[in-house]
Parts: C-alpha cells; sequence; structure tokens
C-alpha cells in the first residue's frame, strides 16, 4: 500500500497528530494555508466522499464530534473555521485518500 495517508494512519510516516478516534485521525497539515490547518482522515483507506455511507451512524457523528475537538484544541471554535474536501479532479483533490482540511486562524475569502 503506497498511500502516504494510510502510512500516517498506521504511524509508518510520522505527522503531528492532533486527535483521533477510533475510525479517524487528524493530524497538522504539512503546508498550511492558515494558522489552522488540520485534516481529518479515515483510520481505513477510502478515495472518495461516497465512500462514507458505508459507515454507520456513530462513526460518522464521531467524524463531526472530531472536528469539533479540533476547533476547540486549535482555539477557533469561536472565530470559526472552514470545513472542505477536495474531491476528484476538478476539486482539486491531489492525495486520493479522503480527507477534509479544517482551516482556521484567519478570515477566509469566498469559496471558488
Ligand atoms: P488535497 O489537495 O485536498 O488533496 O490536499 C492534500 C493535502 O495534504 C495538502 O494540503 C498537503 O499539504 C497535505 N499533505 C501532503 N503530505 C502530507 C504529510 N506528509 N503530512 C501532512 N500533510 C500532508
Ligand atoms: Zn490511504
Amino acid at each position: 500500500m503506497s498511500c502516504i495517508f494510510c502510512k500516517i494512519a498506521s504511524g509508518e510516516i510520522k505527522s503531528s497528530l492532533v486527535a483521533e478516534n477510533g475510525d479517524f485521525v487528524a493530524f497538522d497539515d504539512i503546508n498550511p494555508v492558515a494558522p489552522c490547518h488540520v485534516l481529518v482522515i479515515p483510520k481505513r483507506h477510502m478515495n472518495s466522499m461516497s465512500e462514507l455511507s458505508d459507515l454507520s451512524g456513530d462513526a460518522l457523528s464521531s467524524l463531526f464530534a472530531l472536528i469539533d475537538t479540533i476547533a476547540v484544541e486549535k482555539g477557533v471554535k469561536a472565530s470559526g473555521f472552514r470545513v472542505v474536501s477536495n474531491q476528484g479532479r476538478d476539486g482539486g483533490q491531489e492525495v486520493e485518500h479522503l480527507h477534509f482540511h479544517v482551516v482556521g486562524g484567519r478570515k477566509m475569502g469566498k469559496i471558488g
């Protein structure tokens, strides 16, 4: 398995861990675009968001709970933040392991 995010999830490649739960792990983006730039990934490899529908409601709920924990830990819960998942070629996805960017700590421009 050559997927870099699978290697981060397994600990084979080191990352700056922010938080984790049973199904997801969150770590600092190596090339941050804002003071808070965390990536949240499923521990099990999936390419796309559509595969999230295979997960249980509890697992999906834990994803959003983890995002909330990240916002608290990074001090952006009150000021606000953005959650983005780039999907496929037109979405600008570079790493083909589903991930959510949690970005905050500065004012964001419009999406597009
Ligand atoms: P995307 O363009 O949505 O696929 O985003 C991929 C993100 O992964 C980029 O923001 C990269 O900076 C980030 N990234 C790539 N390799 C690593 C790594 N080893 N550790 C942390 N973040 C990474
Ligand atoms: Zn993977």
